[in-house]
């Protein structure tokens, strides 16, 4: 079957279902591209439960579709591959931080929204590669101690930039964390006009070498708007795609081949067919672990406004 034909079908049962497709920026191109919304997994979230929409399809990793799922309880919410999970999140257990709760009443437990549901329910509140500094910060006022996970990077990089002292989950991203200093040498040598711009997971060495550090649509927002016109991303490949269309002009590097994750490329065009075509792999959450998770997700909007 050609991707047009697929293209043809996918159309068709969305309306049929009244479905929506949702992508992370980190997917391949042609599921970007029939994608209904593209963008960060909180955003997409969002934005699939202001639809009416009874199916919602999340292209990307298994706690994506998970928060989804948080956000809109009364919608069918589906995983194109089941299996698809992320390095990151799988890195803290629900044993362990219910562990940690248990040991530690008093400490203020934030989380990455890179995580599952099981380990959310035990947080006072989640934060994203946006809004991590600003929600640190508001919770470093309360003088209480502060546990961030799973992602250490995101820790370090928010206590460089402010007096915060945070207790860190040694958890990581497997892409971002083995980027080296010689990787940004090296792209700088072959590119001596670029701007090196690098996410958070990147650890701390990396990031000191960054003209910018954001998340993915802070990134993108960031090559848009500048008046430069070649940049090295130091993020996963898939972003440049977006990059690339907004701004077809602009020339963009990888810092690095390896910068490809592997369990988000783990979807393709076929798995989004099949999967819309016979509603398959549904997410299903239990009820208290759902509503716990959600207070968590919940306080992160409110402290967005
Ligand atoms: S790029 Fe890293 S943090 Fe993002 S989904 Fe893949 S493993 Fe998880």
């Amino acid at each position: 079957m050609t991707k047009e034909e697929m293209y043809k079908d996918i159309n068709k049962w969305k309306k049929e279902k009244n479905a929506v497709i949702l992508a992370h920026y980190y997917q391949d191109g042609d599921i970007q591209d029939i994608a209904d919304y593209v963008g960060d997994s909180l955003a997409l979230a969002q934005k699939a439960a202001k639809t009416d929409a009874d199916i919602i399809v999340f292209c990307g990793v298994h706690f994506m579709a998970e928060t989804a799922k948080i956000l809109s309880p009364n919608k069918k919410v589906l995983l194109p591959v089941m299996e698809a999970g992320c390095v990151m999140a799988n890195m803290m257990n629900e044993k362990d931080i219910k562990k940690y709760r248990e040991e530690n009443p008093d400490t203020i437990i934030l989380m990455y929204v890179n995580s599952t549901a099981a380990c959310k329910q035990y947080a006072d509140c989640c934060v994203t590669s946006s809004n991590a500094l600003s929600i640190i910060d508001h919770y470093s006022k309360l003088g209480k101690k502060i546990l961030y996970g799973p992602d250490k990077n995101l820790g370090y990089y928010a206590m460089k930039n402010s007096d915060v002292k945070l207790d860190l989950w040694h958890g990581f991203c497997g892409i971002h964390n083995n980027l080296k200093v010689s990787d940004v040498k090296k792209a700088k040598d072959l590119h001596p006009n670029a701007l090196f711009i690098a996410h958070p997971e990147c650890n701390l060495d990396v990031l000191n070498e960054a003209a910018y550090v954001g998340s993915t649509k802070q990134l993108i927002e960031y090559v848009t708007n500048s008046d430069k016109d070649e940049f090295i991303i130091g993020t996963e490949v898939g972003v440049i795609h977006e990059m690339k269309k907004r701004n077809p002009n602009k020339n963009f590097y990888i810092l690095s081949d390896s910068l490809r994750c592997f369990e988000m490329k783990l979807t393709k065009l076929e798995d989004l067919y099949n999967c819309l075509k016979d509603e398959k792999n549904e997410i299903i959450i239990d009820e208290n672990v759902r509503n716990n998770a959600l207070k968590c997700v919940d306080m992160m909007l409110k402290l967005s406004k």
